[in-house]
């Protein structure tokens, strides 16, 4: 019998945590080996932020490497998990009120396998992936979430790879010990305490947090499937 998989939301960061031992890396891989034994992954990336809810409908999805001017050693990783059509076509009977698109197109981006390829190395867990509608607020994406939930109970572990904090004008390209930016540090903060209190619409309707929030959520799309893991999440990682 499967055991109830978790909920998580991860902040993938800089795609190079992919293919370099950092704090990070390590920290997806003894998660991975902490985790119950999955049936399958369905991961919503901040990286497929398109105009409608699709779920990748593939027997092998690609790599997709959404990105420039990385190492070639980036350009050329292969993360070849398969898909799991059945899993999809279920997932849109659970979206049922929601148009959903079974897609052939997709498939990982580097939201997904920058992470997977840490939590399960040997690539042998099928993955699916879950789009953002850029065209819905946040409370859409939470009750998207809602739904999934039960999927939980039948091995499938919900990936969210995101950041709660994203903002690449205010970077420091190069500054390897540039410390975070303390509205950075504070609109986490107040989101790590609003999660752990179970504050949700406190998140969903995050804009009341004020200029923190909007230099840490300047466009939606890292932090919004944040509301999808919400919905259902136990643990989150920075
Ligand atoms: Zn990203």
């Amino acid at each position: 019998m499967l055991a109830r998989m978790p909920a998580l939301f991860v902040g993938h960061g800089n795609p190079m945590n992919a293919v370099t031992d950092t704090e990070y890396s390590r920290a997806w891989r003894r998660l991975g080996s902490s985790l119950p034994r999955a049936r399958a992954v369905l991961v919503i990336s901040a990286h497929w932020y398109v105009p409608f809810l699709g779920v990748t409908a593939m027997a092998a999805p690609r790599t997709i490497h959404d990105f420039g001017g990385f190492p070639r050693e980036l350009h050329e990783f292969q993360y070849p998990a398969p898909g799991d059509p059945a899993l999809a076509a279920e997932v849109k009977e659970l979206l049922r009120s929601a148009e959903v698109r079974l897609d052939a197109s997709w498939g990982l981006d580097h939201g997904a396998w920058s992470v997977l390829t840490h939590l399960f190395p040997n690539a042998d867990v099928p993955v699916l992936q879950l789009s953002i509608d850029e065209n819905e607020p946040p409370d859409y994406h939470y009750k998207v979430g809602q739904k999934l939930g039960s999927l939980r109970d039948g091995g499938v572990l919900i990936l969210g790879s995101g950041n709660v904090v994203h903002n690449l004008h205010t970077f420091a390209w190069g500054a390897h010990t540039a410390k975070p930016f303390d509205w950075a540090q504070r609109f986490e903060q107040a989101v790590r305490e609003h999660a752990a209190g179970g504050d949700h619409s406190a998140l969903i309707n995050y804009e009341p947090l004020g200029p923190d929030a909007h230099l840490s959520v300047p466009t939606p799309d890292h932090y919004h499937l944040c509301c999808t893991c919400l919905a259902r999440s136990i643990r989150t990682t920075a």
